[in-house]
Formats: structure tokens, sequence, C-alpha cells
């Protein structure tokens, strides 16, 4: 990896909880020199943000949650700070109160200010999904009334996201809406990998980039713009452990991600291996029993190669309901003592691979409840 690419714009939901939109308004957008983006008057001098009121303080107590406009990282978040402000000075978070910040695959950061006390819901480093909760809307620092403030900012620098005859393009909005409305609360088309095939604990597969598509070419844990192809792969475990998947054999510069889900729209990455080359890469991660991750292996400025992609799991995670003593090492006797129906696993424990129409039939999965067994006291 030389060179660091754009990550795609993306455009903001209205940050407001869906079932609270409609009890907002726009109290003051921000300030162009003595006008709003429309070339109207709903703004004050200096004004950066935009601000959006609701119901005063009876609507922040029936409560006016605040969401995030769009997929990203939380950088910062203040919180403890008075929210009944109404003097417009109050002390906090340098006049934002109790705020979050999110920072986007495409560079922006947006701000959500006088957030409500003790509201804030996410802490720095978490990922955002577009509608994730991030707090209440409340009055603290410098606020005269309960409002969200919401400023974007491209190199620290304050933009509108509202474009019009007086703000320049493009809108950040995915629906902008008119002058004196708030804009809509539907979040961005978020493309989706498309997984070509399931992999668990001791899978393989083997084949070639080529076939893969090239339209999702940004993700979230180095927003690197990759121009070759992709091929997506779920990856699930039946237990909570940490699992690894590996890509050997290539003869081009591929690289390797792991994703929370398939939204392939920056956010939810748990993990990335990109070296420059043909060098195999590796993702290691703690993974949840049963849930599904997605493997991207994506090709670095046109790279096709064959790969083997493979999935190595710890297994050491003990269950509860194992009370065999430390120390006893003896499979058979173990699966003898416990006497359960392989067909009526424990929770956590993994199914037989297939999900079981069990046509090998109960001597074949008592194999594999033995073979786990001795996997899981390793
Ligand atoms: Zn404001």
């Amino acid at each position: 990896m030389i060179l660091v690419g754009l990550a795609l714009a993306q455009d903001y939901r209205f940050p407001v909880a869906d079932d609270d939109i409609s009890s907002m308004y726009p109290t003051a957008y921000k300030d162009h020199s003595g006008v709003d983006w429309a070339c109207g008057s709903i703004r004050y001098s200096g004004h950066n943000g935009s601000d959006f009121g609701g119901g005063g303080f009876d609507g922040m107590e029936e409560g006016r949650t605040i969401v995030a406009a769009a997929p990203g990282t939380v950088l910062y978040t203040n919180d403890g700070e008075f929210d009944e402000c109404t003097t417009g000075d109050c002390d906090g978070g340098g006049g934002f109160g109790n705020y979050v910040v999110i920072e986007h695959p495409d560079g922006k950061v947006t701000y959500y200010a006088h957030l409500k006390q003790w509201s804030v819901a996410v802490g720095a480093g978490d990922s955002v999904a577009c509608g994730t909760v991030l707090g209440e809307m409340g009055s603290s620092g410098y606020s005269t009334g309960p409002h969200l403030h919401f400023e974007v900012r491209v190199d620290s620098v304050a933009h509108d996201p509202f474009y019009g005859d007086c703000s320049s393009p493009p809108s950040y909005w995915v629906s902008q809406g008119s002058h004196g409305s708030v804009p809509g609360g539907v979040c961005e088309d978020v493309p989706e990998c498309s997984p070509t095939s399931r992999l668990t604990c001791g899978d393989t597969w083997s084949g070639s980039n080529a076939s893969g598509d090239a339209e999702h070419m940004a993700y979230g844990c180095e927003d690197w713009t990759y121009t070759g192809k992709e091929l997506a792969f779920e990856v699930v475990t039946g237990l909570s452990e940490d699992v690894t998947v590996r890509m050997t054999g290539l003869s081009a510069d591929l690289d390797l991600y792991v994703l929370e889900d398939a939204a392939c729209d920056g956010s939810g990455c748990l993990g990335s291996s990109s070296e420059s080359d043909a060098s195999d890469e590796s993702v290691a991660w703690s993974a949840s029993a049963d849930h599904v991750y997605v493997a991207v292996v994506d090709g670095w400025e046109d790279a096709q190669s064959d790969f083997t992609l493979s999935v190595e799991c710890v297994g050491e995670v003990e269950q509860p309901g194992d009370s065999d003593p430390p120390g006893d090492s003896d499979p058979e006797r173990d699966t003898a003592d416990d006497g359960r129906d392989p067909k009526n696993l424990m929770p956590g424990e993994r199914t037989p691979l297939g999900g079981c129409g069990c046509s090998s039939g109960a001597i074949g999965a008592s194999w594999i409840l033995a073979l786990l067994w001795v996997r899981r006291r390793r």
C-alpha cells in the first residue's frame, strides 16, 4: 500500500430518531454573512452549525433522541454538564456542553452538541452506523433553550450541509427538504457485500478473485480504494472464540478485511491485513457464537490472484455446565459421564457442521462431539 485513495462521500440523514422527527424544526442555519443557505433569515451572526428545536423544555423532558447522520467512528464525547441553560453562556464542553463528535470514512466530521446531561450513549473509538443513538436533546453549554446544534467540519472548517442560492454545493443530505423544514430521516443506501460462500472453523476455500465484482472499494479500517476485484465470504462459528482468517498462496497483492456484518459502508471493520506485494494476509478477532461476519478479499490496483482462505478457531471458551474437574484430560470418560444427547447440545457448543439432518447418525455425531471435547481441553 502506498497511495491512499478517497472514500466515497456519504450523505446524511436528519440526525434525530424517526419518532421524534416530526417534533423538530430549524431555528438557526449556518450564517453566510447575514443570510442562511437559501438567502433567508433563519440564522444569527457567526453561527457555524444548524440548530434544530424540538418543543422547548417540554420536548426535552418528553425526549428527543439524537442519532448519527452517517456511519463513522466516535472521535470525542463530553457529558455531565448542566443541561438547563437559558442564558447562552453556561460552562462546559467549550460551549458545546454535552456533545458527540463523529469522523466519517470520507474525512468529514460531524458535531452533535448541547445534549442532555448523562445522555451520551457512545464513547470515543466506537463504530457507529447511520441512525445509531448518540444521546438526547438538551440545553447544555452556550444554549438558550433545548435544541440540537449539528455541525459539519472538513479539515476543521465548518461547512454548511445545506445547498441553496446562498450556499455552495453539494448538499450533504440524502433528502434536504425545503427551507424552514427539516431534512429527511432516511439513511443513504448502504451497499452490501455479496458473500460467495459461508465458511466455518476448519474450512478452506480456494479460487481467484477474478470472478468477483469491484463494486465496493472502501472499507472502514483504512479507507483505501481498491480497483481490483473483490470476493466476500461469510464466516460463522458455533462458539464465542478467537478466530483467524488466513489468506495464502498469492501471486499478486490481494488484501483481507473482516467486517462486523455485510454492510460495506465503511463501518464495522474488525480488522484488516494489507501488506504490499503477494504476501500472505491474516486477520484475527474475537467472534461471538453464531454471528455472521464477512471476510473480504480485495485486489490492490487491479491485482488478480489465486488464493486459499482458511478459517482457524481457538475453541478455548469454557461453557456453563462444564463441571468436569480441572486437569481431567480423558475425553472418552467426559462424553460417557456427560450422557448428553448430541442432538441437544448445551448453549454455546458448536453445532455439528451443516446444521445436521444427521444422515450420518448418532455415532457420527458422537464422534464430532468427542473431537470437539478434545479440542476444547487443549
Ligand atoms: Zn447552534
